[in-house]
This record gives structure tokens, C-alpha cells and sequence, in this order.
């Protein structure tokens, strides 16, 4: 026996994905995080450091970013690990930490959930869910991500198609959510001189298949420091709607992912490029709400 919800489901579903589709939606949407823009018009810096390590380190990381002309912070408590010994971030803790530097620096902010039993907790502190490379399959975390009605920042699969990273956000979508931002990070491919392979032709390839805003990784889709420059001007020529940016006051002596991390050195050029390649895009960079005094509530 046919099921008769599904049939009237096929009668209207025609692609896999439809909410996020441009054939209904010729209009790029803008998706606002705590006050910030991501989508057409602006380029949109998100900054901070791959893992919150302590207190101070991530309102050092804060105030880099903000003074580089980021709008938000990002900063993982929990970190997915390619080896079970390595740092696996602070947890609630972290959460904690970023709560206070938003509270005191007005930056909203944008961490990682990695398990559908941490959804609730990672949303009653963050402005918007990560969904990481790891994860942009795993279904159960899409939809409870989808279903707190928080922003998703959706990052592609690192062996993903498209299509595959499109029927990924319709799941976020299919909750009702379409505060939805994409993040190509790289692709695995053949070449080992990066970390991994920067899709360009992803940014204008989603851009003609979806209203959603998306963004570059440039940190870890080369996952070396120096390419972090090259790989930022390439994304927003080629249209990116911002960029989120790994940087760290000690690179150093980073738990996690230190070698492709921005130094406080850097800071100028970040700043510079921030400057000068959106105005060449002809595009405006997106600023930061201004902090509250009272120090709390300023998540909205
Ligand atoms: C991150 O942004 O910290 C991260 C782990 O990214 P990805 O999922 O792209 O590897
Ligand atoms: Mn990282």
C-alpha cells in the first residue's frame, strides 16, 4: 500500500532539496546573527581561535579579531579530533568563557556541536550552531540543530558533493530553519600540500543553486598560515559572502590547530584586507553590534 502523505509529498517535492533552492527564491537571503549580516552586499569576518583554552586566551583572541574588523567570534569548546589523545576543548566551560567575552567585547558568536545530547546546552549560550566537516551528514544533529531555531553555520562535508551539502542544509530546513550560512572549508583531494583542497567554484556554484549566504574557510582548507592571505582575496573575488578566520595570540602554543592560525602580527594585514578587498568586490564590510554596558542579555 502506497503511503498517502508520502504520495502528496512527491506531488510536491520535486528536487531533493527545496527550501534551500533557488527555483523558488531568486533573492539571496540575508541570515542575521545577533545583529550581524552574512548574505548580498557585505562580507561578513568571523575571527578567533580554532579552541577556547582559557579565559584569557579567548578574550585576547576577541579583541584581535574585533580590532582586524571582525563582526564575530568563533571558538570551538567542543572539538572534534582526528586522534582520541588529543585536546578535545572545554565543554560547558568553554561555552562559559565565550558567554563572558561576548558579554563584555558585544560579539556575538559561532561555536561547534558535535552530539545531538549537547544541542540544548550548546544553544542556551551560542548565537549560532557550527556543524562541522565531520558531521554534515550525521541527520539526528542536523535536525536538532534545526529545531532550536538558532543559525546553523553549515560547513561541507570534506568529501561531500554540492548536492550532498544542499540536501544537508534542507534537513536544518526542513525544521523550520532557514537561518542557514554555508562554509566551504576544502575537499579532500589527491594533493598534500595543503591540508585540504579550496573549492572556489563552490562559492558561485551554490550561489546560482541556493538563496543561502556562503563563506570560505581559508584556515582550514589550507591548514598552513601563509596561505590564509591568498585564500581570503581569491574567496571574496570569487563572491564569498565573509570569511571565518583562525587566529590565536601565541599560535605556538595552540592545543589545536596552531600552524594555521593568524599571530597578533598578522593582525594588520587582516585588517587591511578587510579594508580594501570588499570595497574592491563592491561590497561593504559587516561591523559588530556595539557592546552592552550591563554586560549581559546581548544575545539576540
Ligand atoms: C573548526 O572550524 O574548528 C573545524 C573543526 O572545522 P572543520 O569542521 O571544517 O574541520
Ligand atoms: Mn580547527
Amino acid at each position: 500500500m502506497p503511503d498517502s502523505r508520502l504520495e502528496v509529498r512527491r506531488d510536491f517535492v520535486t528536487a531533493p532539496y527545496e527550501l534551500v533552492s533557488a527555483k523558488h527564491q531568486r533573492d539571496r537571503s540575508t541570515v542575521t546573527v545577533g545583529g550581524v549580516p552574512f548574505g548580498p552586499g557585505t562580507v561578513t569576518l568571523v575571527a578567533g581561535p580554532c579552541a577556547v583554552e582559557t579565559p584569557e586566551q579567548t578574550m585576547e583572541s576577541a579583541l584581535m579579531a574585533a580590532a582586524a574588523g571582525a563582526a564575530m567570534l568563533r571558538g570551538g569548546a567542543y572539538k572534534p579530533r582526528s586522534s582520541p589523545y588529543s585536546f578535545h576543548g572545554l565543554g560547558e566551560d568553554g561555552l562559559k568563557i565565550l558567554s563572558d567575552v561576548r558579554d563584555e567585547t558585544g560579539l556575538p558568536f559561532v561555536t561547534e556541536v558535535l552530539d545531538t545530547r549537547d544541542v540544548d546546552l550548546v544553544a542556551s549560550h551560542a548565537d549560532m550552531l557550527q556543524i562541522g566537516t565531520r558531521n554534515m551528514q550525521n541527520f539526528a544533529l542536523l535536525r536538532a540543530a534545526g529545531a532550536t531555531g538558532l543559525p546553523v553555520l553549515l560547513k561541507r562535508g570534506m568529501s561531500a558533493t554540492v548536492e550532498e551539502w544542499l540536501m544537508a542544509a534542507e534537513y536544518v530546513a526542513e525544521q523550520g530553519n532557514l537561518d542557514i550560512v554555508l562554509c566551504e572549508r576544502g575537499i579532500r583531494t589527491f594533493e598534500k600540500s595543503t591540508r585540504n583542497t579550496l573549492d572556489i567554484s563552490a562559492v558561485p556554484i551554490v550561489q546560482q543553486l541556493t538563496h543561502l549566504p556562503v563563506i570560505v574557510d581559508p584556515s582550514h582548507s589550507g591548514g598552513r598560515r601563509d596561505l590564509v592571505f591568498p585564500l581570503s582575496r581569491a574567496a571574496v573575488a570569487v563572491g564569498s559572502d565573509g570569511l571565518i578566520v583562525d587566529l590565536h595570540p601565541r599560535p605556538e602554543e595552540a592545543l589545536c590547530d596552531g600552524p594555521q592560525a593568524l599571530a597578533p602580527e598578522d593582525m594588520a594585514e587582516l585588517a587591511g584586507l578587510m579594508r580594501e578587498v570588499p570595497l574592491l568586490a563592491g561590497r561593504l564590510v559587516a561591523t559588530a553590534p556595539a557592546a552592552t554596558s550591563s554586560g549581559e542579555g546581548s544575545r539576540r
